[in-house]
């Protein structure tokens, strides 16, 4: 199962112990079951693309077999996702991606526009729906929230709008894999910002009595954040190329000039230009603070509150200063 960004929070906080208080069972949410102990004759291939597995109470089972079954499995999970589809993974450790050994360090910034920035000036973006299908999916929605709880109509509308969210998510996840296999590939050393996306995605909206600020473009972001699968990319990285991902402290790396190394506000132009004040030099915003991340500065605060600057950038700026990671 890939993790809900709830769950993706527990499992920082606390990665010993990452289960959750146990809840009532949902219909349609997490459904399949696992079998253990397989025999190898359980498991065989009958042609190029297809494959049929035993499955106690039912007998053989035809899929797909869409990539290659490592020999020796003993467990495998059989899911069915909210679109109505149904998985059968086998379960196996794959081994790391070897490090390419150039010696290369790279930094990877987390943009809103784009999904990320790399220090190479690389933009890499995620793949996501056409507007077309995204107003579809708003209809569906709105549909959705008028039907009547338990009825046929609920059901149907539900399973529509579960394809496309399903459509969304495959290219998303897709793109999480090549990216990350990718990256590990290509540098010895990658460097990204440690940043709290549990902190970050929090709402805005606060409480009646201490109502929070920018509430809309909070919200906002926080679709941003959450769409382009940051923690998924992060998660998967660490999974290809373990002891190869740094955590830099991500504080200035948005102000700070990645060719002379002044920090200021102002030299944030907009959210997609960095104009460095000192020096003039001009670059991507995001991709000068992947250089500064690929670097591995983490600068430190010189006292004083920050008063201008961007408000979406850095929350907690002042707290976070914990040293690197
Ligand atoms: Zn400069």
């Amino acid at each position: 199962m890939i993790p809900s960004p709830a769950q993706e929070a527990v499992m920082r906080d606390r990665p010993a112990n990452p289960a959750r208080r146990p809840s009532w069972r949902k219909a349609c949410r997490d459904e399949g079951f696992r079998v253990v102990a397989v025999r190898p004759g359980h498991l065989r291939r009958l042609s190029r693309n297809t494959g049929e597995v035993w499955i106690p109470k039912a007998g053989w089972v035809r899929f797909r077999w869409s990539r290659a079954v490592p020999a020796g499995v003993r467990s495998y999970r059989v899911t069915m996702d909210r679109a109505g589809r149904w998985h059968v993974a086998f379960a196996v450790i794959p081994p790391p991606v070897p490090a390419p050994g150039n010696g290369q360090a790279v930094g990877i910034d987390r943009g809103v526009a784009v999904a990320a920035a790399l220090s190479t000036g690389e933009l890499l973006r995620v793949p996501s729906l056409t507007g077309r299908k995204r107003a579809r999916m708003r209809r569906l929605e709105r549909r959705l929230a008028r039907a009547q709880r338990g009825s046929q109509r609920r059901r149907r509308v539900r399973l529509a709008l579960a394809r496309l969210k399903a459509r969304e998510t495959d290219r998303r996840r897709d793109w999480v894999e090549k990216a990350s296999t990718d990256i590990a590939r290509r540098f010895d050393l990658i460097r990204v910002e440690d940043l709290q996306i549990s902190n970050m995605t929090r709402s805005a909206k606060g409480t009646r009595e201490n109502p929070g600020r920018n509430v809309r473009q909070k919200a906002g972001l926080n679709r941003g954040i959450l769409r382009s699968g940051w923690g998924l990319l992060m998660r998967r990285l660490q999974d290809k190329a373990p002891g190869r991902v740094e955590k830099i402290n991500p504080a200035f790396t948005s102000q700070r000039c990645s060719a002379c190394g002044q920090v200021d506000p102002k030299s944030r132009e907009s959210q997609a230009v960095f104009w460095c004040t000192a020096c003039g030099y001009a670059c991507h915003a995001d991709v000068n603070a992947a250089r500064n991340i690929a670097a591995g500065h983490a600068v430190t605060a010189r006292g004083g509150c920050r008063s201008a600057g961007p408000v979406n950038r850095e929350p907690q700026l002042l707290t976070s200063l914990t040293g690197r990671q």
